[in-house]
């Protein structure tokens, strides 16, 4: 048989939204449902996907369809599509299978001509109103399908109401209009160099083309990619009768929810227009009517949608989003689908309902977007705040939140001005590690280079400071303080607004709101706990973290990384004389310096925990990262260490390296220097003894992880170092103390060797973010660099940093699932790289039977939700 390219409405429905794409699925349910559907019909997903196997064609086999389908509207209708007499009139709707809203137009009012419009005058008796209908379908059409754009129109518009000094649309006569239309044609030919399409058939199949090519515009593929939404879903269109609010005062058009979409209030929320068609709602033209007031102007329709719209939500067990038209007192659906709301709101809907008996509690954790959540837990701006503002320029949302201050460009200047009280925004071309003290305190940090996985977006991100990235357009003047964007020039001191969910930045104060979760968010986290199979555990390095992490409901410490505690400014000083040691007994020395502060470290993060699992990463970058590299720093170095500059240059000169990311680092410190394993044994253990001595209620097991090991005997050596002092240390105490020794799965050849791995290991945890730049050879700082070529070739289609690549590294990650556990069958796997928090990573991760994800405190309660849902979409045995 081959394949049905179109569908009626009443051929269709709710569970066909793959095929008929979401709007065109649900028109379909509400018209068997009996509701007042105009009739209509859908061109399926897999007609455009045909449109582009066939190099941007439409099939005679879909035209076909169409023009026999059109037919059928026209038996049901009893009107004739470009017949003069009784004009068969349609709107062109685009509808994918996730709704993605405004980016594509609909076309209003098709099937109109010089000769329709006549007939459709003097049959409706409303010469205006048909003259209005054509010249609105030319400037949407020409606009849509043609190029043209709609506000070249306004301007005409514009210019005859001031040729006839009037001032609203409505004082516009038919003979107004009439000569309106002729303007637009010829501002239509002008522009294209050929007449305004008249042919109604043509006109039809333009605009389903248009449809479908709409699908690869930009701004369509770079909403799928914030939004996880494949290339190959493909569009569906939907052709439907009109029915017109715009024929006098007994019409209308309007949308509604069932709900409050920003409070979740449950009272029918919305607006309609007397009078007025389609986008006049939303288009601002005309202030809109609160939806309670159709109560008293036409209280038979109100009631008939009142009651519509609680059949729907009871229906679709869900918010409803609706649209209506009312033509001559009769009401008419014109869409429903799953209302957009915020995360307050859907918190608040999601348990109400379950209050109502309208839906259980699975349903209920389903029902709210994990990634919503984030908004939360941040602080925001005031809302009138932040629309009457203007932002000057925008980079990448790397870190959600709002935030306010002063502008300042060094990380020392910013703790210095916020030891005084002041509010800062760290503003720097990148930031690299030793900006940590400056991060800290910053409310916001801005930076020029860097994509959403640079140093400042991990790092703030961990920290839940709000973070915009990699803003090009800034040119900055360090040496002078001062940056320009948007034509405006910041000085330091200047206030600027960051908005870390969108990017956009400010020159000015908004102010701003705290986060504040509370009763509806506990409940419906809490029954998502009950239901999810993996444990929900947090990346932290500090006590100041780990304590953020345990609100956010964190089960343990997934990673916790050793080396940004080096960083400050105290200890930064006796690193630098371990690196720079020349000789065993040197570099014991200066780890001897350092063992105190790393245990007090790890004491306060473990009483942090409350005695939850916490494991520990051994120092991983490679050294040169801690080494300073201006000219002042390295003088002051000398000087404090007494030792030439040269030698500190000569240091730096042996430590460079071509490569970093795959340079000397990890576990490769270890075999070349053994006693940096041994000081951080030393430390873990004696912090772990001490608090297990602290608290005997608590059982201690700290675990130890080694980074970046790719060959079983790699691990077995490093482990050996690290077995030998902590039993010594152990056996000395008199502490029965337990602990593990696993090791970061991020090497390919780890992945594929995780058998002879897990012999020496007691645990895995992949560093997702590691192993995704090794297995595809791009590093994540560079790939910002050259993957929008990728996405615009449709090569790529997600960013592998942000969104787990689960074809190949994920196939890495099950391929060392299996061979790990199959050296060991009840082997713990875990995960700690970015992905631990992204909510499409983590349904992967719980197919692959991980026992744990690992995230930055912020992103806990999204992973404890997104846990949920994959465990109800994909029950384990
Ligand atoms: P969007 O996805 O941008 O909301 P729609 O396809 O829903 O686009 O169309 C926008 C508006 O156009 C609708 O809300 C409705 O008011 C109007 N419209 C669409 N089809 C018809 C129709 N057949 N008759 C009357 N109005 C229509
Ligand atoms: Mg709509
Ligand atoms: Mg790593």
């Amino acid at each position: 048989m081959s394949t049905k390219y179109v569908y009626l409405f009443s051929e269709g429905n709710a569970s066909m939204k793959n095929l008929l794409g979401g709007k065109g699925a649900n028109l379909a349910e509400m018209t068997v449902m009996g509701m007042p559907v105009p009739e209509g019909f859908t061109v399926t997903t897999e007609a455009c996907t045909r449109y582009y196997d066939d190099g941007k064609n439409i099939a005679p086999e879909v035209t076909e369809e169409v023009f026999a389908n059109m037919k059928k509207l026209e038996e049901i209708s009893g009107k004739k599509f470009g017949d003069p007499k009784n004009p068969l009139l349609v709107s062109v709707r685009s509808g994918s299978r996730a709704s993605m809203p405004g980016m594509m137009d609909t076309i209003l009012n098709l099937g109109l001509n010089d000769v329709v419009v006549e007939g459709f005058a003097q049959l409706t008796g409303n010469p205006r109103f048909a003259y209005d209908s054509y010249r609105r379908f030319i400037q949407m059409f020409s606009d849509v399908v043609m190029d043209v754009p709609k506000h070249s129109f306004e301007r005409i518009i514009d210019k005859m109401k001031e040729a006839k000094g009037i001032t609203l649309d409505s004082d516009l006569t038919a003979d107004d209009i009439k000569e309106m239309v002729d303007k637009f044609k010829a501002h239509f030919k002008e522009q294209k160099g050929f007449d305004f399409p008249s042919e109604p058939k043509d006109q039809l199949i333009e605009s389903i083309t248009a449809v479908f090519r709409s699908w690869d515009n930009p701004r369509a593929n770079s909403y799928r990619r914030m939004h996880d939404i494949p290339y190959s879903w493909g569009t569906a269109v939907n052709v439907q009768a009109m029915v017109f609010g715009n024929m006098g005062n007994d019409c209308g058009t309007g949308v509604a929810f069932s709900r409050n979409p920003s409070t979740g209030e449950n009272k029918l929320y919305g607006e309609y227009l007397i009078n007025a068609q389609g986008e006049d709602v939303v288009a601002g033209i005309r202030t809109p009517e609160p939806i309670d007031t159709l109560a008293q102007v036409m209280p038979e329709v109100y009631k008939q949608f009142a009651e519509t719209a609680q059949k729907l939500e009871v229906h679709y067990k869900n918010m409803q989003d609706m649209e209506f038209t009312i033509e001559r007192g009769k009401l008419y659906m014109l869409q429903t689908r799953n209302g957009k709301r915020t995360a307050a709101a859907a918190l608040k809907i999601a348990c109400e309902m379950v209050g109502e008996g309208l839906i259980n509690k699975e349903e209920a954790v389903m029902m709210v977007d994990p990634k919503s959540l984030d908004a939360l837990l941040h602080p925001q701006f005031e809302v009138k705040a932040l629309n009457a503002a203007n932002p000057i320029g925008a980079g990448l949302p790397a870190s959600p939140g709002a935030a306010c201050g002063r502008v300042i460009f060094t990380a020392e200047e910013a703790v210095e001005w916020h030891g005084r009280g002041e509010t800062v925004i760290l503003t720097r071309l990148e930031t690299s590690p030793e900006d940590i003290d400056g991060m800290n305190v910053a409310n916001g940090i801005l930076t020029v280079r860097g994509g959403m996985t640079s140093h400042a977006a991990v790092v703030a991100r961990g920290m839940g400071r709000c973070c915009v990235a990699g803003c090009g357009e800034i040119s900055i003047d360090e040496k002078n303080k001062c940056f320009t964007l948007g034509g405006r020039t910041i000085k330091e001191g200047d206030y600027i607004s960051l908005d870390g969910a969108t990017g956009k930045i400010y020159a000015e104060a908004i102010p701003t709101v705290e986060a504040s979760i509370g009763g509806d968010f506990d409940t419906l986290i809490g029954w998502a706990d009950g239901m999810r199979d993996l444990a929900i555990r947090t990346n932290a390095d500090t006590p100041r973290d780990s304590q953020k992490a345990i609100e956010f409901g964190a089960e343990g410490i997934g990673l916790c990384r050793t080396e940004h505690m080096f960083f400050e400014a105290d200890r930064i000083r006796d690193m630098r004389e371990m690196i720079l040691s020349t000789t065993e007994e040197q570099r014991r020395a200066a780890l001897n310096k350092l063992l105190p502060v790393q245990r007090s470290d790890f004491e306060g993060i473990y009483e942090a925990m409350n005695g939850l699992p916490v494991t520990i990463r051994y120092l991983d970058p490679p050294l040169h990262e801690f080494l300073p590299t201006n000219e002042e720093d390295i003088q002051n170095l000398a000087t404090q260490m007494n030792i030439p500059v040269a030698r500190i240059k000569e240091v730096i000169t042996s430590l460079h390296e071509f490569n970093p990311m795959m340079g000397f680092r990890g576990c490769r410190l270890t075999v070349a220097y053994p006693e940096i394993a041994e000081m951080q044994t030393r430390a873990v253990i004696e912090a772990a003894i001490n608090v297990q001595k602290r608290h005997p209620e608590w059982k201690m097991v700290p675990e130890i992880m080694i980074p970046l090991i790719g060959e079983a005997k790699e691990l077995a050596f490093v482990k050996d170092i690290v077995v030998k002092t902590a039993d010594e240390i152990i056996a000395a105490s008199g502490v029965a103390l337990e602990y593990q020794v696993g090791t970061m799965i991020e090497i390919p050849r780890a992945c594929v060797t995780a058998d002879e791995v897990a012999a020496h290991a007691q645990f895995f945890s992949f560093g997702t973010n590691d192993l995704t730049q090794m297995t595809f050879g791009f590093s994540r700082d560079d790939a910002g660099n050259f993957l929008n070529h990728y996405y615009e070739k449709k090569i790529y289609e997600f960013d592998p940093f942000a969104r787990l690549d689960q074809i190949g590294v994920g196939k890495l990650v099950e391929t060392a699932v299996k061979l790990g556990r199959s050296a060991k069958p009840e082997f713990k796997v875990g995960v700690c790289g970015e992905h631990g928090g992204d909510p499409s990573s983590i349904e992967f991760f719980h197919k692959a039977g991980l026992d744990y994800v690992s995230c930055s405190p912020f992103r806990v309660p999204i992973a404890r939700l997104a846990a949920a849902q994959a465990a109800l979409e994909f029950p384990r045995k």
